[in-house]
């Protein structure tokens, strides 16, 4: 099957294979990965390989750590203000979608936080230009979702944050294009869209911000105690980081994070203009400029046909193409693993069930 699920998301058919190839024994060891001391050598190798490569791919600047660590992007949301700010100090959130908003509530609870734009009154279908925005004067930090992956609205460039850093949540466009590290404090994402299974979390920090997290913070949650211990503080999500491991191979085999980025592109402009070229028929709401390389939503000019338009797919074996629970319609996701024969097939679809329907 083709699968369109946002995540936990289709992964490379070739990781996968190799992950079953050496799922009983790894590499000559007799254990699988799942049944290794975390602490002994063969793991230290895995997640020593798994952090090396993520430092290849991305061009992460030796200033900046790299943790593994668990709870998802949710427990981020609460991580970050208790490990870099004070209670009352303030903090902004740039929301454009769904998973901006939660993380922006969570802050409240550890922060002065504060929502200086929202594309809440366009069911977030834009981004502001950076050049009105009015940050707050002595905000600690400027927190964005580089891709809302239920709304489909994804930074094409980045705002600075005025007086602190800028922190991004990419949990599903992580590793889907180049980024300049530098030009962040925190760049964190759960990896069970674009580069693993679900379970572990991904953060990459710059070092300077480690070691200053307000008293309450559960030590689980406190970036130091991860950093100072390789993300081996406890027993971590081997198994989820092994699998990383396998695919930050599998990218950099690919040539990299740009090659990867041209592949995306090919994919998502073959199935926007199938939407725009389809005289209303399909629809995506989001602003042309930032719509996501990642999550497709599109709706029905007649909505009652979607459900239809979701089983027939299946039975295409094109799955999990509906939309959010909280948005409806039809959503694509197509991460890395996606092929482009997958968008093919789907953009085929669109167009005969276009002929029969219209
Ligand atoms: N942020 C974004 C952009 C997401 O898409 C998701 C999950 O889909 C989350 C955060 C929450 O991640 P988790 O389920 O790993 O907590």
């Amino acid at each position: 099957v083709f699968n369109f699920a946002a995540g936990p998301a289709t992964l490379p058919e070739n990781v996968l294979l190799k992950a079953q190839s050496e799922l009983y024994n790894w590499r000559g060891s007799g254990m699988s990965v799942m049944e290794m001391s975390h602490r002994g050598k063969e793991f230290l190798s895995i997640i020593q390989k798994a952090e090396s490569d993520l430092r290849t791919l991305l061009n992460i600047p030796s200033e900046y750590a790299i943790l593994f660590l668990q709870g998802g992007a949710t427990t981020q949301f609460a991580a970050i203000p208790l490990n870099l700010v004070k209670p009352d100090d303030p903090v902004d959130y740039l929301v454009t979608g769904s998973w901006g908003d939660k993380a922006f509530k969570e802050a409240k609870k550890f922060s002065k936080a504060k929502v200086i734009w929202s594309g809440k009154s366009d069911n977030y279908t834009r981004i502001p230009s950076f050049e009105g925005l009015e940050q707050s004067p002595d905000a600690k930090y400027l927190h964005i979702c580089a891709n809302e992956t239920i709304h489909g609205v994804e930074f094409k460039n980045y705002p600075t944050s005025k007086n602190g850093i800028l922190i991004a949540d990419m949990s599903s466009n992580f590793c889907s294009k180049p980024v300049d590290v530098s030009k962040f404090g925190i760049i964190y994402a759960g990896a069970q869209k674009n580069v693993g299974p679900s379970g572990v979390t991904i953060v990459i920090i710059r070092k300077d911000l480690i070691g200053n997290a307000q008293e309450i913070t559960p030590i689980m949650l406190d970036y130091k105690i991860h950093a100072d211990n390789n993300s081996l503080y406890n027993t971590p999500p081997c198994y989820c980081i092994y699998m990383c491991g396998l695919v930050f191979e599998d990218l950099l085999a690919q040539g990299g994070l740009e090659e990867v980025e041209k592949k995306n592109k090919k994919k998502a402009e073959l199935l926007y203009s199938a939407i725009d070229l389809s005289n209303g028929f399909y629809r995506c709401p989001v602003e042309k400029s930032v719509r996501s390389l990642m999550n497709v939503p599109f709706t029905l000019e007649k909505p009652e046909l979607e459900a239809d338009f979701v089983k027939e797919a299946a039975k295409e074996k094109m799955i999990q193409l509906k939309g959010h629970r909280s948005v409806g319609g039809m959503r694509a996701s197509i991460y890395n693993a996606m092929p482009l024969a997958g968008v093919e097939k789907l953009v085929a679809f669109m167009k005969d069930f276009q002929a029969r329907h219209a």
